[in-house]
């Protein structure tokens, strides 16, 4: 895919009674829009709250604008549930640079439904890293990011990887694609995510200083409330440049990151702050 010029951004979006369902994403060469556009109502009918509405864009892309990236390395912490894993997830989104004050708000709009009418949000929170007061327009839809996928090769490798950590679900490679297009958006600090597909409790935490951080357990089972808090540098932060990066910049994956095995959650934490300290003193 990676030399031809006839590049693709196919995006999908689902709801019910106006409501999100699901969004997905893919950058395909001219002679798979047919397919991918199929495969990708399929999924979108393939939910538990089933769409009465589907939205297909099909743009071209200019080749080469494209950047590419390789995806944030990839960990398991072992914790064993709800609890333990809202707790560790706040404690690495300290360690990437969000107040306690900015997790504590995100978790808790993220449970309870983060747009004003109580829903699921189309697309992201952006909030302030250390305040968490929220800074997107629109606070129903939020800013999706958009424009993001795999080169063939390097999906095969990531979804050969991720298989190894038994993370063998379409869903987990496409966050990480969406988690590093994000971890790499200027003024960005952190990500915090948990789906809002109800049979889905797993969720992450990303950011360059952490890698993507991933949590069995972010929500309980058969909860439809999900969603994704981007916290930036407020300070240093230029918006709209955030947001055309997020929404309209073209990123290819084309290497995978290092995928490790689970691990002791205090374990990680330690790693993390000898990291930061060793770099803090070079
Ligand atoms: P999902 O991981 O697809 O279950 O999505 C969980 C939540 O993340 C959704 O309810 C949205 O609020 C948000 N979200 C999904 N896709 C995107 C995206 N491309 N950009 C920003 N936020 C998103």
């Amino acid at each position: 895919m990676n030399d031809r010029n006839d590049l693709y951004s196919i995006r999908m979006r689902a709801s019910f009674r106006k409501r999100h369902v699901s969004g997905s994403e893919r950058i395909i060469t001219q002679d798979r829009i047919d397919a991918t556009v199929r495969d990708l109502v399929v999924r979108a009918r393939d939910r538990a709250n089933e769409p009465d509405r589907i939205i297909v864009s099909v743009d071209p892309l200019d080749a080469s604008s494209l950047r590419y990236l390789t995806s944030l390395d990839v960990i398991t912490l072992k914790t064993s549930d709800l609890c333990s894993g809202r707790e560790y997830a706040a404690r690495v989104l300290k360690l990437a640079g969000v107040s306690e004050q900015a997790v504590a708000s995100a978790m808790e709009q993220i449970n309870t439904g983060a747009s004003p009418s109580g829903a699921n949000m189309r697309g992201a929170m952006i909030m302030d890293a250390v305040t968490g007061e929220r800074l997107e327009r629109d606070h129903e839809r939020g800013i999706r990011s958009s424009r993001f996928d795999w080169t063939d090769d390097a999906f095969q490798s990531a979804m050969q990887q991720l298989g190894g950590m038994g993370l063998t679900h379409h869903r987990t490679a496409e966050a990480l694609a969406l988690a590093t297009k994000v971890a790499y958006a200027p003024g960005m600090v952190a990500e915090l995510c948990w789906s809002d597909e109800p049979d889905y409790t797993a969720g992450y935490v990303a950011s360059l200083t952490t890698g993507y951080v991933r949590f069995p357990f972010l929500k309980q089972q058969g909860d439809a409330h999900g969603g994704r808090a981007f916290f930036v540098d407020h300070g240093n932060l230029d918006l709209t440049a955030l947001i055309r990066y997020l929404e309209t910049e073209a990123i290819l994956i084309n290497a995978v990151g290092i995928c490790s095995p689970a691990m002791d959650a205090l374990a990680f934490l330690d790693r993390i702050l000898s990291c930061l300290n060793r770099n803090s003193y070079n």
